[in-house]
C-alpha cells in the first residue's frame, strides 16, 4: 500500500492543476458584459475554492514533512489519531493565541489589560479548520475513510476540549459558531448470528 507516497514535493505536479471543471465550458467564450467594469473578478467562487485547495495542499505537505521528520519514522498508513494529536500539540509552538492558565489574573478576560506569561497556542478555530482540510486530503490521496486518523474519535474529543478550555480561558463563547457536526452512529453489531 504505497499509494501515500505523494508527500514527495516532486510528485506534486499533477495536483497543481486546479480543478476548473466547475466553470469549464470547453471553448465557449461568453460575450463580455456591456458595461466592462474590469473590477469584478471573473469568478469569485472558483477563487475561493482554489484558495482552500491551496491551503489544503500546504497543510498536507506540512503533515507529510512532520511524518518524514518523525522519530521513529512514521508512515501515513500507520498513522493513528494519537499521532494526529501529537502533531496538533507540536503546532502549538507556532501558535499566536494567548491561553491563560487558571493561575493567571486575566483568566476569563477576552482583552487583558497587561501582558502575562501565559503560553501561546493554536486557536481552536485554526485547528478545527486544519483537521477538516487534512481529513479531506487524506481521502483524496487514497486513504480509506474508515482509516482516516483525522476523523478519529480522540481527535474530535481533543478539539472539543481545546475549544472549551480556550473559551473559558479567554472568556469567550464558541457556541455562536456551533454548527451541525456529522454524528457517527455507533457501529452496529454484525447481524449474522454465529452460534
Ligand atoms: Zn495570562
Amino acid at each position: 500500500m504505497n499509494s501515500f507516497q505523494e508527500f514527495d514535493s516532486s510528485s506534486n505536479s499533477d495536483s497543481t492543476v486546479i480543478n476548473l471543471s466547475a466553470g469549464n465550458t470547453s471553448n465557449f467564450t461568453p460575450p463580455p458584459p456591456p458595461s466592462s467594469s474590469s473590477s469584478s473578478p471573473p469568478s469569485s467562487a472558483s477563487t475561493t475554492l482554489s484558495r482552500y485547495e491551496n491551503q489544503k495542499r500546504r497543510d498536507w505537505n506540512t503533515f507529510g514533512q512532520y511524518l518524514r521528520n518523525h522519530r521513529p519514522p512514521l508512515s501515513l498508513s500507520r498513522c493513528s489519531g494519537a499521532h494526529v494529536l501529537e502533531f496538533l500539540r507540536y503546532l502549538d509552538q507556532f501558535g499566536k493565541t494567548k491561553v491563560h492558565t487558571h493561575l493567571c489574573p486575566f483568566f476569563g478576560h477576552p482583552n487583558p489589560p497587561a501582558p502575562c506569561p501565559c503560553p501561546l497556542r493554536q486557536a481552536w478555530g485554526s485547528l478545527d479548520a486544519l483537521i477538516g482540510r487534512l481529513r479531506a486530503a487524506f481521502e483524496e490521496n487514497g486513504g480509506k475513510p474508515e482509516a482516516n486518523p483525522f476523523g478519529a474519535r480522540a481527535v474530535r474529543l481533543y478539539l472539543r476540549e481545546v475549544r472549551d478550555s480556550q473559551a473559558k480561558a479567554r472568556g469567550i463563547s464558541y457556541e455562536k459558531k456551533k454548527r451541525k457536526r456529522p454524528q457517527h452512529p455507533p457501529p452496529l453489531p454484525p447481524s449474522n448470528n454465529a452460534s
